[in-house]
């Protein structure tokens, strides 16, 4: 089952990527989380995403598509993934078409999380994450359990760089003319699932398992 979970920086798509991950068996890939453990080698990729990453712009189609292309092939994607963050506009989707087309496959459902402008900026400028395993918090709607640890893991939470106010409101403005279209790329091919983002991550997370038809 290949799954993208489309929606704005902030909408859910971390939290709601575990939920699936640990429900359906799917192996999470994260286009941002790839570039930040480049970014934290300090590997070639790594420094060719940086300036975008930090100016909340995205990072150009062909490095980004090779990379997500290449994670794709590893073979824990075989049987499933949660791809998130990815799609980010137009040609990105094509390609990601045409690649699994290629292998006989194909994307079979977007989830889209939709959530008000306002709750998105409140919600990124809240967001902890965890450094070891990216395990999204926020500071006052899921807290963790001991401030600054992550209840997963135990490794420590941080604020990310690209959620400070100015960046956020670039990655939203970058969100809404690159991205949001694609959600009628993937309405006209029958596979958006429009899921309403508010309230808590379980409600959102029951919503998107009955969607998908997996709920209980
Ligand atoms: P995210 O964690 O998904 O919010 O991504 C963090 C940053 O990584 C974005 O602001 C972009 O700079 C870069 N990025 C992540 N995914 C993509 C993508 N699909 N296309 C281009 N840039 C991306």
């Amino acid at each position: 089952m290949y799954v993208i979970l489309l929606g704005a920086p902030g909408a859910g798509k971390g939290t709601q990527a575990d939920t699936l991950v640990r429900e359906l068996e799917l192996v999470h890939v994260a286009s941002g989380d790839l570039f930040r453990q480049a970014l934290g080698q300090g590997t070639e990729l790594g420094l060719k995403a940086k300036s975008y990453m930090e100016k909340g712009m995205l990072v150009p189609d062909e490095v980004t598509i090779q990379m997500v292309l290449e994670r794709l092939s590893a073979p824990d994607c075989e049987s499933g993934v949660i791809l998130d963050g990815f799609p980010r506009n137009l040609n990105q989707a094509e390609a990601l078409d045409k690649a699994l087309a290629e292998q006989g496959k194909a994307i079979d459902r977007v989830v889209y999380i939709k959530v008000s402008e306002d709750e998105l900026v409140r919600r990124l400028s809240g967001r902890w994450i965890c450094r070891d395993c990216q395990m999204p918090y926020h500071a006052t709607d899921s807290p963790p359990r001991v401030w600054g640890k992550c209840d997963k893991c135990g490794g420590e939470l941080y604020q990310r760089a690209d959620d400070i106010p100015e960046t956020v409101k670039e990655r939203l403005g970058v969100y809404f003319a690159e991205t949001a279209p694609l959600i009628d790329y993937y309405t006209r091919t029958g596979k958006l699932l429009e899921v309403e983002g508010k309230g808590g991550a379980a409600k959102v997370g029951s919503r998107i398992l009955s969607a998908l038809g997996e709920g209980r």
